[in-house]
């Protein structure tokens, strides 16, 4: 097992957690639940979720998608060369076998 992901978002944890679901990763959250009660204030780090995988060799994938969605990427989807996995705009390489994705496609826009 290994966390993948700490945040104090809540909703965001829980919508990464089913993201990696969907995605065959199996998942679970940690200290979703703050410490201490209503009375007195809990200190910020108390209350870090995490995001942990079952499966180290996941892990890749699993940041990968992540990122994805804390961080957007702008970009194409596209599949790989070698085993035809298909990846997201997210990955710059296949999480399946390695290959590091082609710069087939450059726009002059930048
Ligand atoms: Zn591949």
């Amino acid at each position: 097992m290994i966390n993948v992901h700490r945040t104090l978002d809540l909703p965001m944890l829980e919508h990464l957690k089913q993201v990696l679901l969907d995605h065959q990763i199996p998942c679970f959250t940690k200290n979703e639940n703050p410490v201490g009660g209503a009375m007195g204030e809990v200190p910020p780090i108390v209350c870090n979720a995490e995001l942990w995988i079952h499966h180290d060799q996941q892990l890749e994938r699993a940041k990968g998608l992540i990122e994805q969605v804390v961080f957007p990427v702008q970009g194409s989807d596209w599949t790989c060369a070698n085993c035809e996995e298909e990846l997201t705009a997210a990955f710059t390489q296949c999480w399946n076998c390695g290959t590091v994705r082609e710069s087939e496609t450059r726009s002059a826009a930048v």
